[in-house]
């Protein structure tokens, strides 16, 4: 990693006078400065593997980001090139397009911790069950209703993730942000949260690069057993055998959950080309082998449809839909490939 490089002289220089953004650019020359500024960058990365659902396009461009220094020069780079960036943790709450992803993704994959006095500071691209047994076994309490949520720390911060009446935003003390490409704290007032909600789902311009939460003692076998007992839950309730994004709507409330309203208009079973309403539990939409993302999109349309027909009820998507082909037919061309 080129930290002492400026990307901006260098793609300035590279461009002509006026040209402000990737579209003016040469494809070459951006190229080139994404391959020399980001080692280890890949093209044209099939993006399904990397995501709960497994389906959707590719990414145009991949870098794995290892630790936060790394994940904060990428996301500037693209802020500098000017080319469409996404920032993805492990894909648990994201609906790819099936055209995929233009421009670069970045994968956080800065996972270290570390706790002192009571405080776990924690980088985004932590994985959070695998963190939270870690606590658990140190006698560690606050994050453990987390213990079973698929994803990163950061992905987990931006939905506001939670579960049994508790979420992130209820321990977390304030979390790094790249603002634009201006590093700061921010505190969770600022941030906005809100039920599976805040400030990084409406600002693009926000990412996590780590967090601080507050921790108390706890018993470790008494937090260990928690945890599998919610696993236990899960398994009975939850169709963990296909793949899916977990919820697919938010509940309206706390007690409207939206499963309900779906099971209400008789929609289980539901099934649009390979993407079919869970039997076992109604917001979940499941991607059957060989589904499409569009196949899931026209579940999920349908379902909000038939919803609303039946008890007035407008349903709003938990899970994130990236990308081109969201909105079939998409004839959009990728932005930094050539024709
Ligand atoms: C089986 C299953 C069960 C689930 N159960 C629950 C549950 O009980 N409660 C719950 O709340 N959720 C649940 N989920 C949903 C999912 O686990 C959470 O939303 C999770 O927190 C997403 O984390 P992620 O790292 O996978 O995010 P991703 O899917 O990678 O990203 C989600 C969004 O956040 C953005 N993002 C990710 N990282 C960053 C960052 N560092 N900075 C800025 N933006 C970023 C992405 O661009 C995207 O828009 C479940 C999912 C599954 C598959």
């Amino acid at each position: 990693m080129r930290h002492d490089h400026d990307p901006v002289g260098a793609v300035t220089r590279a461009r002509p006078p006026g040209a402000l953004r990737c579209y003016d650019a040469r494809v070459d020359d951006l190229r080139d400065i994404l391959r020399r500024e980001l080692p280890g960058l890949e093209e044209a990365v099939p993006l399904a593997p990397l995501c709960a659902y497994g389906v959707g396009g590719p990414a145009e461009f991949l870098f794995a980001a290892r630790d936060t220094n790394a994940l904060a020069y990428a996301v500037r780079l693209a802020l500098d090139l000017g080319i469409p960036l996404t920032v993805l943790g492990r894909g648990t709450n994201v609906l790819v397009g099936d055209a995929g992803l233009p421009g670069l993704v970045v994968l956080a994959r800065n996972e270290r911790y570390e706790i002192d006095a009571g405080l776990l500071r924690v980088e985004a691209g932590a994985e959070l069950p695998g963190l939270v047994a870690d606590l658990a076994a140190q006698g560690l309490a606050g994050l453990e209703f987390a213990g079973n949520i698929p994803g990163s720390v950061g992905g987990a911060i931006v939905g506001n993730a939670g579960a049994y009446g508790r979420a992130m935003s209820d321990v977390l003390v304030e979390v790094q942000v790249l603002e634009g490409s201006r590093e700061r704290r921010a505190t969770p007032a600022e941030l906005a949260f809100e039920y599976r909600a805040s400030a990084f789902k409406t600002r693009p311009d926000l990412v996590a690069l780590s967090a601080m939460f507050r921790l108390d003692r706890g018993d470790p076998e008494a937090l260990r057993a928690e945890i599998a007992q919610d696993a236990g839950l899960r398994r009975s309730k939850h169709p963990l055998e296909y793949s899916s994004c977990g919820s697919y709507f938010k509940n309206p409330s706390r007690e409207l959950p939206a499963a309900r309203l779906i099971e209400g208009a008789g929609l289980k079973g539901l099934t649009v080309g390979r993407a079919r309403v869970s039997e076992k539990h109604a917001n979940f939409l499941v991607a059957l082998d060989g589904a499409t993302a569009a196949d899931i999109l026209a579940l999920a349309a349908e379902v909000k449809r038939r919803v609303r027909e039946h008890s007035g009820y407008e349903l709003e998507e938990e899970v994130r839909r990236l990308g081109r082909g969201q909105d079939p037919p998409d004839g959009s061309p990728a932005l930094l490939s050539p024709p």
